[in-house]
């Protein structure tokens, strides 16, 4: 007699990103409880399970886990496009900042729908996020069932959240006991950067983030100008001020390190700092290409991000997967530098792994099931020899033709199951006009 569970999926392939990387032709997995209950080969699993409702037997192409963000700035889905093809200090400054200290916590919640929406239909199932009135950011991700380490961004000037620091910090803190135990969000400390921040500030956030036991996440070395202002004003190279100031370890997570030396590459991996890389980002404002073969060499732990959708402009992982695994190889004009698993690897375990959310990113039994598949009857993902090779190279995210989270199934087919799209699409609208009248 067949054990009940309450999804069966059959696979054509199955890329469980498992410590052994086992890939499974004709595959099976049971979900029970949010859980994978068991996987393997179709035929084994089939017989021994049986889904509690027939409509809970699904056959799909290529499933494999969840992709993961590594950092992004999910409402700025709502700047997508306002400003392009400007350095980053400029379109920083001049453009997204003005906009951004307009910003209303609804437009904010509506910006993160969005960006859930965009990234769950793109087969992204959690993601880190640092943005402007988080607290509204964390309402879209629990509306949307999908997982997040959140947290509001500290700057050393007042921000639309807050005037004061003492009033961001306690922001910060408000919001990390208020969502503690909640089982898809996380809340961090995220200071913006250094050059938005100083000594007294940064040491703050450290003393704040040991105090509630969360992550912290900070951009660093995104820019040369930005190591240029950082010798200026502290006479140190970003990685070892911020090594300095203590900042620096397996609580912190370091957002693009573009611009590092070989003293700075020692010092993020002997610290174990989590790094997170932008390749679309870097390279759409010509930031630089950031050296991860070299840190991966030396044991560095990374992820991928897409960063904000006004500097990407999307949040499709998948892009971000296939230019990581392209950029690196035009860089060192050797073909062999980033393989299409090291790729994947980023954008799975190593996400998880910058999330400090470890059961994540991989498909094993007793692990949440976070899972997506891919349409194997497009014609861009045909014929099949590899699906690693498909999954970074042939697939755009737009294959992506199921989104499930904690064994919920949250899109299929093109449509979204759990929330009204066509409501925040009108919302959407509403908020583009409103800027193009006030702000711009
Ligand atoms: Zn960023």
């Amino acid at each position: 007699m067949p054990q009940l569970c309450d999804h069966l999926l059959t696979a054509d392939w199955l890329l469980t990103q498992d410590e052994n990387r086992t890939v499974i032709q004709d595959a099976a997995i049971a979900i029970s409880n949010g859980l994978i209950q068991s996987l393997g080969p179709r035929a084994d699993i089939v017989a021994a399970y049986s889904p509690s409702r027939p409509e809970n037997f699904l056959r799909l192409g290529l499933v494999m886990p969840g992709l993961i963000n590594s950092h992004t700035h999910i409402s700025m889905t709502l700047l997508r496009g306002l400003a392009d093809d400007l350095p980053l200090m400029e379109w920083l400054t001049k453009h997204i900042f003005p906009v951004e200290q307009k910003l209303t916590p609804e437009m904010v919640e509506m910006g993160a729908l969005l960006g859930c929406l965009e990234m769950i239909s793109t087969g992204t199932t959690a993601f880190q996020d640092m943005y402007l009135m988080e607290t509204a950011v964390a309402r879209a991700v629990d509306a949307t069932c999908m997982k997040a380490v959140l947290g509001e961004v500290i700057f050393g000037f007042p921000s639309p959240a807050y005037t004061t620091l003492d009033a961001g910090r306690n922001l910060v803190r408000e919001m990390a006991r208020s969502w503690r135990g909640h089982p898809r969000v996380r809340v961090a400390v995220k200071p913006h950067a250094i050059y938005t921040t100083d000594p007294d500030i940064l040491g703050q956030c450290l003393r704040l983030a040991r105090e509630e036991d969360l992550m912290i996440e900070i951009h660093l070395a995104e820019t040369a100008s930005e190591t240029a202002q950082c010798l200026e004003r502290f006479k140190a190279r970003p990685a070892p001020y911020l090594n300095s100031l203590g900042l620096l370890g397996p609580r912190t997570l370091a957002a693009h390190v573009v611009d590092l030396d070989d003293n700075d590459i020692d010092i993020l991996v002997n610290t174990k700092t989590r790094l997170a890389h932008m390749p679309e980002s870097n390279m759409k404002l010509a930031s630089g290409i950031a050296r991860i073969p070299e840190l991966l060499a030396k044991g560095a732990v990374i992820g991928l991000g897409a960063d904000g959708a006004a500097s990407n402009n999307n949040l499709n992982m998948f892009g971000e997967m296939a230019s990581c695994a392209r950029v690196h190889k035009v860089r060192a004009m050797d073909p062999t530098v980033m393989d299409s698993q090291t790729g994947l690897d980023l954008a799975t375990l190593g996400g998880a792994q910058c999330l400090g959310w470890p059961e994540l990113g991989s498909l094993i039994p007793g692990r949440p099931a976070d899972l997506i598949a891919l349409d194997l009857n497009s014609p861009n993902l045909q014929p099949m020899y590899n699906p690693v090779s498909h999954a970074v190279y042939a697939a755009t995210g737009h294959e992506v033709c199921l989104t499930m989270i904690d064994g919920e199934i949250l899109y299929r087919d093109g449509r979204f199951l759990k929330t009204d799209y066509e409501g925040l699409l009108k919302e959407i609208g509403e908020i583009r006009q409103w800027i193009q009248k006030h702000v711009l």
